[in-house]
């Protein structure tokens, strides 16, 4: 067992952090509104769109954990950028990768490895959330053409998106579940208001009114959950290592200024009562660190398990939470201003509690792991008469 990084992780690490402080330090945090596509470019020119997608996919042919590396470095310098490298290594692109037909490889993926467009991953629906096997979409067939009807919420950086990974019903039951890729040109689509998280994040409620896309825009059409959901475990361990980034760099803002703030005449890190939230702080940090290697480390070119990856999820999330939270205290009043990126950091945090996969939906599925049961989350039959 070697809890090191190998000779080749290092360098890939400090060469992606060199590229991060002089290409994007300097609007890190100023972004608003805006989509870095500037950055997305700069990406993609380097080889960091992709990094585990097989060279003949037009991808990089690296490993999950150089993808991991990459986005937490991105992530503790401009943490909008690190959104850029969700999307083009971890997200809905993931579901191409793995599921695609050879025209959505060619049509769609090599648009989003140029770093040209994003897609996003739309699951969400106004009455299907965690419950997302509730969700009511249908797509049915129409001689060449697929045809799709419902709506979507809380599509993340749907405005900036040009394709959407639209999980729907091809039929009744869940077992007819699937997935359609639809750009944002296709007839019968539109977004609703742009709308933001507390953090500021953009996102868009889609509508579908028999929107009609070619049938080779078909992802799945059939027995989809499982398989779509086996490759979210990626996004989720995308998630989980933007959550740790960002806790990251909040510790390491906290730890440098605690040593230069100065009350009653000392640097603040001389009071206990700071040093022991730098302990539990750090305590969190190693633990979530490990639960995320492990996941990544284990899935190398596959796809990491549902027990490894809602464990490090999981971890990430409250420790991100909570290290963030700390970090805005140990700031004092500086902490809860605006000018400053503490209230950013745990903004995007407090978010990816919710995103992809609730940490009390995450305990769920962990728990099941566990005892190698299914516990039905819906209220109990009344006896047969
Ligand atoms: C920052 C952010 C980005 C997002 N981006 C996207 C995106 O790009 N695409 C997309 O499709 N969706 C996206 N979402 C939506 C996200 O997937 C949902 O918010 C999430 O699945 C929870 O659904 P909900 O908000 O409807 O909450 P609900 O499902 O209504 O849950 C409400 C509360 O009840 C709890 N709860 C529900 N069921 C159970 C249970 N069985 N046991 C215990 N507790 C339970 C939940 O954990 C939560 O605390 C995003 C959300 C956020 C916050």
């Amino acid at each position: 067992m070697d809890f090191q990084l190998t000779e080749e992780q290092r360098i890939l690490k400090e060469s992606v952090r060199r590229l991060a402080e002089r290409h994007f330090a300097e609007k890190a945090f100023t972004w608003g509104d805006e989509y870095p596509w500037e950055n997305a470019k700069i990406l993609a020119e380097n080889g960091l769109m992709g990094i585990r997608i097989p060279v003949e996919d037009g991808g990089q042919g690296g490993t999950l954990m150089d993808a991991v590396i990459a986005i937490m470095e991105i992530a503790k310098v401009c943490p909008q950028t690190a959104d850029v490298l969700q999307a083009g290594n971890f997200g809905a692109i993931q579901q191409i990768a793995f599921l695609g037909n050879e025209f959505l490889k060619k049509e769609v993926l090599t648009k989003l490895l140029r770093g040209e467009t994003i897609i996003t991953p739309a699951m969400s629906e106004p009455n299907a959330g965690s419950a997302v096997t509730d969700l009511r979409t249908t797509a049915r067939f129409d001689g060449d053409e697929v045809v799709i009807n419902g709506s979507k919420v809380f599509n993340s950086n749907g405005d900036h998106a040009g394709y959407f990974c639209v999980w729907c019903r091809f039929g009744k039951g869940v077992e007819s579940s699937g997935a359609v890729i639809v750009p944002d040109t296709a007839s019968g689509f539109s977004r609703g208001k742009v709308e933001q998280h507390m953090s500021g994040e953009h996102y868009v409620s889609l509508y579908f009114d028999d929107c009609r896309v070619p049938k080779e825009y078909v992802l799945m059409s059939e027995e989809g959950f499982k398989k779509l959901l086996q490759v979210f475990n990626v996004e989720r361990l995308g998630n989980s290592s933007r959550s740790l980034a960002l806790a990251e760099l909040a510790y390491e803002k906290s730890l440098q200024y605690s040593k230069e703030r100065i009350q009653f005449d000392r640097p603040i890190c001389e009071f206990q009562g700071i040093q022991w939230k730098f302990v539990d702080m750090k305590m969190r940090l190693e633990q979530a660190r490990w639960l995320l290697y492990k996941a990544v480390v284990e899935a190398d070119r596959g796809l990491p398990t549902t027990l490894d990856s809602s464990l490090a999820k999981l971890s990430c999330n409250e420790a991100a939470e909570y290290v963030c939270r700390e970090a805005i205290q140990i700031h004092g009043g500086y902490g809860v201003s605006q000018e400053f990126p503490l209230a950013y950091l745990y903004e995007r945090a407090r978010g990816w509690m919710i995103a992809g996969g609730s940490v009390e939906m995450l305990r769920n599925r962990i728990a099941s792991e566990i005892l190698e049961r299914r516990f039905s989350q819906r209220p109990p039959r009344p006896p047969k008469a």
